[in-house]
């Protein structure tokens, strides 16, 4: 299957939520913000942006479901009622019919529970919500599953450089990839999608690596530590949300670490599935910290596995083992 149409729609979906995360973080205020549950942010432009995917996926694939980041529960709350309408107003510029009933049930359209049977789409509506807020990266991601395997990606990150080195030279892309077809890079507002690939570094000591901005999200200490084994000279490249696979797949860093910082912590399935396949189909190799193959199969998280260890597949083996060095054999997940 070449994913022709699922690629197009999605591209085109992805598209219009960066556009309405541009738009809400340039004129972003407070009331923007709530607290979900579990203490992390959400904001306007994350329930806009899941509204107009979702939407857009349900119109030309009724039959996929969706198993995505946000539900309405906060929009539906005490006091939710400002937070719906400033959302209305941002999806109601992509899809002018759009009501609330129409936007509540097209967030909720993203309560499916994964699995190992079948296609399903998972989304993160926005990745790295703390980097939106502050400002800095971010990315929508939205991949195809099927059978329980990552077919299809796509990442937009509206505001990564296009070159890292020459950052005034644009911003905004998407990188796309469907199994077995390569990955590839586009600027946000064309459609001319140009073939990436891994770094083809093969020294560690001159391997870059990256990690989250946030040091709760990855533990710093035991990636300075893992650094230091391997020699790598660079700073750590620090980025917040699946930025870290697009550099990765474009060859600006070789190796990406998310190093387990608190017990019992899974990794949620839309933080990794378009992230993952796009460096993968650019070359490189994506596993856990014990070197195991990410489980896409075991429902709304990665229960299988622990952290994760993406390289240009050439230095896999060398991080992995400095990896176990630092933090001690791999326990059974
Ligand atoms: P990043 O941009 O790399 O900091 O990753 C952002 C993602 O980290 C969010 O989408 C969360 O799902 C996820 N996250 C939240 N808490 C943790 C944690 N303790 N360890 C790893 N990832 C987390
Ligand atoms: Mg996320």
């Amino acid at each position: 299957m070449n994913y022709e149409s699922e690629l197009k729609v999605a591209v085109e979906a992805v598209r219009k939520a960066c556009g309405l995360c541009m738009r809400v973080q340039s004129s972003l205020v407070t009331e923007d913000e709530v607290t979900k549950k579990d203490d992390t942010p959400v904001t306007v432009a994350d329930f806009g942006a899941q509204a107009v995917i979702c939407h857009e996926i349900r119109k030309s694939f009724p039959d996929i479901p969706i198993a995505a980041e946000e539900d309405s529960s906060e929009l539906r709350s005490k006091g939710g009622e400002a937070l719906v309408a400033r959302v209305l107003e941002y999806a109601a510029e992509i899809f002018p019919g759009m009501d609330e009933r129409g936007l509540v049930s097209a967030i909720d359209a993203g309560d499916y529970g994964g699995g190992n049977e079948g296609r399903f789409w998972t989304l993160d509506p926005i990745d790295g919500t703390k980097g939106f807020l502050r400002g800095e990266q971010y990315a929508v991601a939205l991949a195809l599953i099927e059978d329980g395997r990552v077919v299809l990606g796509v990442v937009g990150c509206p505001d990564l450089p296009l070159d890292l080195e020459h950052p005034d030279s644009g911003r905004g892309c998407i990188l796309t990839a469907v199994r077995g077809g390569g990955s590839s890079m586009r600027p946000l507002e064309h459609n001319t999608p140009k073939l990436i690939a891994v770094s083809d570094i093969n020294d560690t000591k001159h391997a870059p690596f990256c990690e989250s901005v946030e040091s709760a999200h990855s533990s710093h200490g035991d990636s300075a530590r893992i650094a230091e084994l391997l020699g790598v000279k660079a700073p750590p490249i620090r980025i917040d949300s699946q930025c870290k696979y697009a550099v990765l797949a474009r060859g600006d860093a070789s190796i990406y670490l998310r190093l387990p910082t608190k017990k019992g912590y899974v990794e949620k399935i839309w933080d990794h599935a378009a992230g993952s396949i796009i460096v993968e189909e650019a070359g490189g190799l994506v596993t856990d910290v014990n070197g195991k193959e990410l489980d896409f199969s075991l429902g709304r998280t990665l229960s299988g596995n622990k952290g994760i260890v993406g390289t240009n597949g050439l230095i896999h083996e060398a991080v992995l083992s400095a990896v176990s060095e630092v933090l001690g054999p791999g326990e059974e997940t």
